[in-house]
């Protein structure tokens, strides 16, 4: 009974906007901060605009959302805002999926980076609880990426992955490695190696990461404790662990491409055109399928991309979702972040 309370505490859909300092950059150029966060769930944003006599006035946009943290908030304050009340239904059958939304250079890494290894954290802990101590729970992480509408598992050398469906319907990447993870520190090594295998190129700038979806999961799997002769028959055990494991929750970190990079369609450069479009639609597609689950829609959209393909099993059944939406707040910025606003309000 107190299971089912705790779960509905937990609301489907959560959308939450996270708004950065100004940067030093910004600050020497003397750009005016143009968001105002009134409190906890409202805020506004004053839009610099010209008349056609080219007198200057400022048009103001008002947003409610479930929360707003300004930036003043820690990444800390963060985890506790979003992911963390997730954690203890990842242990009773939840599939849970936390996105960081925003242009390029508004804090999707910086936010979504330190979450997996807190939220890994708790769920170690969680493991070694009275409730969950003999039911042999382990914990397990993958980590890959979606570039130009291909599959990269981030883990093994950017090896390209498959995605397969089976006959009840279910979502499987073919290949991908999955580690089972015992203490937090082998999870900060597994993040960072998959960070530095992101499409980055040599400069590790920005500039390529922000055009690829990056998904990191961590699922808690219960162990099967395999009988002596039913071990000798099975000839692949070592190959592949996790065969004798069953899944019972996970959650899924995803750190988006830059929305602005959905725009990249008219761009001289072919490859980024085609990119732009993959990014345009996926980015549209999450939109659409985020939707119809909080209308508790039967049919969700998941074929829309591969970014919802992928999803596909996150969704269905008890889910929840927490978006992110990370905003700039320099008057240079205010037509993207206008543009998330949006996004993050219709998926409300
Ligand atoms: P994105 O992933 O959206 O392109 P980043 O996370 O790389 O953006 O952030 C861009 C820059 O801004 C980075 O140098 C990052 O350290 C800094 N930054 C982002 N959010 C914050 C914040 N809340 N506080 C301080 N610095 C931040
Ligand atoms: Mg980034």
């Amino acid at each position: 009974k107190e299971s089912i309370t705790r779960e509905n505490n937990v609301a489907k859909i959560k959308v939450v906007v996270r708004k950065r300092p100004l940067n030093r950059k910004e600050i020497s150029r003397k750009e005016d901060d143009i968001i105002t966060v009134h409190d906890s769930s409202f805020l506004a944003v004053y839009e610099p605009k010209l008349k056609v006599d080219l007198t200057a006035y400022v048009e103001k946009h008002e947003f409610c959302f479930d929360a707003i943290l300004d930036e003043h908030v820690t990444n800390d304050e963060v985890y506790r805002e979003t992911v963390e009340p997730i954690i203890p239904i990842i242990f009773q059958r939840t599939k849970a999926t936390c996105i960081a939304y925003g242009q390029t250079g508004s804090g999707k890494t910086y936010t979504m980076q330190p979450l997996p290894l807190r939220a890994a954290q708790d769920m170690v802990r969680l493991l070694h609880q009275p409730a969950y101590r003999n039911q042999n729970f382990k914990l397990w992480l993958s980590f890959f990426e979606i570039y130009g509408g291909k599959l990269f598992d981030l883990l093994s050398d950017r090896r390209q992955l498959l995605m397969r469906e089976d006959g009840r319907k279910k979502v499987c990447i073919v290949g991908l490695q999955e580690f089972e993870v015992s203490d937090v520190q082998i999870v900060k090594e597994y993040i960072e190696r998959g960070n530095a295998a992101r499409s980055t190129g040599s400069t590790g700038a920005n500039e390529e990461s922000s055009r690829s979806h990056a998904i990191l999961q961590l699922a808690v799997k219960k162990h099967i404790i395999v009988t002596d002769t039913r071990r000798h028959r099975d000839r692949d055990r070592d190959a592949n662990e996790s065969k004798n494991t069953k899944a019972v929750g996970k959650i899924s970190f995803i750190d988006l491409a830059g929305s602005e990079r959905g725009a990249d369609t008219t761009d001289n450069d072919r490859q980024t055109r085609i990119e732009g479009a993959e990014i345009n639609k996926s980015l549209l597609a999450l939109k659409e399928c985020i939707r119809a689950l909080d209308n508790d829609q039967i049919h969700i959209p998941f074929r829309g991309s591969k970014l919802t393909e992928v999803l596909r099993d996150s969704f269905v059944g008890n889910s929840r979702t927490v978006m992110i939406s990370c905003i700039s707040p320099n008057a240079g910025s205010c037509e993207h972040t206008l543009n998330t606003l949006r996004y993050a309000d219709r998926v409300k």
